[in-house]
C-alpha cells in the first residue's frame, strides 16, 4: 500500500462539496486523513462525504462569511474526533464584472466576504483550537494566480486573492510562535464548476485555454494538481515550510515567453 502521508490527522476543508475542494477531500482521505467537508451545498456536500465513506469523511454545512459558523465547524472537528491537524481554506466565488469602469460594489462586498473574511475567520477560528491544543498543526489557503497579477480575473476577485496571501503572510507571523504552519495554493484556470460557470465554457475548453497560457508545454492543469500540493502542505514533508505561496500554473506568471521567442527568431 502508498505511503500514508495523513495518517492520524483530522482536517477540515471548506467548500469542498465540488471542485478543488471535492479533490483535495478525496486525496487527504486516501492518505489516511479524516475530513470534514465544510461547504453551503448540503446535498453535495453529503453525497461527496458518504461516497468518501462515513468513517472517514463527514459534512457540516458552514457558511465561511458567518464567523460563527466557522468556529461551530472546528468545535465539531474537535468534539467529534478529539483534534483538528489541518485546515484547508478553500471556500472561494468569483462573480463577473466587465471592468473596474463598471464595478458593482455590492458584488465586490459579496466576494470579499466569502474570499477574505471567510479565511480570516478559518484562520482565526482553527489557529485558536490548535493553539488551545498545543497541535503543531496546517493552514492551507487558496488563492490563485490572480493573487500575485492583475488581469486575471474582475478587480473585485484579483483584489480578494491579493488580500488572501496578505492573510497567509499575517496568519504565518503570528500563528509561527505556536508552531502553526500557514500556506497558500495558487492555481490558474482549473476545469471546475466555478471557472465553467462564469465562462460558459466546457472543461475541455478551460483546459484548452489554461493549458494554451502554459510555459510548460503539454500541461494541463487539474483539480488533482492543487489537490496534490495541498497535500504537501498539510503533511509533516513541509515541516519546516511556512508563509509560502505554492503557485501551481506550470510557469505561466514567471515566465514571458514573447521576448525569448523574438530572440529565438534574430539567433536563427
Ligand atoms: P467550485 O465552485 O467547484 O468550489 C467552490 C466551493 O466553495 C463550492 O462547493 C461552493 O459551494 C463553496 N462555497 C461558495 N461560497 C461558500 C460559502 N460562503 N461558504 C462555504 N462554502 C462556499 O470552485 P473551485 O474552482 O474548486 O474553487 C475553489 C477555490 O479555488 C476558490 O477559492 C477559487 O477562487 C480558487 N481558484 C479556482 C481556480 C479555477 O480556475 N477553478 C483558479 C484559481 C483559484
Amino acid at each position: 500500500m502508498a505511503k500514508q502521508r495523513l495518517e492520524g490527522k483530522v482536517a477540515i476543508i471548506t467548500g469542498a462539496a465540488s471542485g478543488i475542494g471535492e479533490a483535495t477531500a478525496r486525496l487527504f482521505a486516501s492518505h489516511g486523513a479524516t475530513v470534514i467537508i465544510a461547504d453551503i451545498q448540503d446535498e453535495l456536500g453529503k453525497a461527496v462525504a458518504d461516497s468518501i465513506g462515513i468513517d472517514k469523511c463527514s459534512y457540516v454545512h458552514c457558511d465561511v462569511t458567518d464567523e460563527v459558523q466557522v468556529e461551530k465547524a472546528v468545535n465539531y472537528a474537535v468534539s467529534k474526533h478529539g483534534r483538528l491537524d489541518v485546515m484547508y481554506s478553500n471556500a472561494g466565488i468569483f462573480l463577473l464584472s466587465p471592468s473596474i469602469l463598471e464595478l458593482d460594489l455590492c458584488d465586490f462586498d459579496k466576494v470579499m466576504s466569502v474570499n477574505v473574511k471567510g479565511t480570516a475567520a478559518a484562520l482565526k477560528h482553527a489557529g485558536r483550537a490548535m493553539v488551545a491544543a498545543g497541535i503543531r498543526g496546517s493552514i492551507i489557503c487558496t488563492a490563485s494566480v490572480a493573487a500575485s497579477q492583475g488581469g486575471y480575473g474582475p478587480a473585485a476577485y484579483v483584489t480578494s486573492k491579493h488580500a488572501v496571501l496578505g492573510l497567509v503572510r499575517a496568519a504565518a507571523a503570528d500563528l509561527g510562535r505556536h508552531g502553526i504552519r500557514v500556506n497558500s495554493v495558487s492555481p490558474s484556470g482549473v476545469a471546475t464548476p466555478l471557472s465553467c460557470g462564469v465562462t460558459g465554457m466546457t472543461p475541455e475548453e478551460v483546459e484548452q485555454i489554461t493549458a494554451a497560457a502554459c510555459n510548460l508545454n503539454g500541461a494541463v492543469l487539474k483539480a488533482g494538481h492543487v489537490a496534490a500540493a495541498a497535500l504537501f502542505l498539510a503533511s509533516d514533508e513541509s515541516e519546516i515550510i511556512s508563509g509560502h505561496n505554492l503557485v501551481i500554473d506550470g510557469g505561466n506568471t514567471v515566465v514571458n515567453c514573447a521576448p525569448s521567442q523574438v530572440l529565438e527568431q534574430a539567433y536563427n
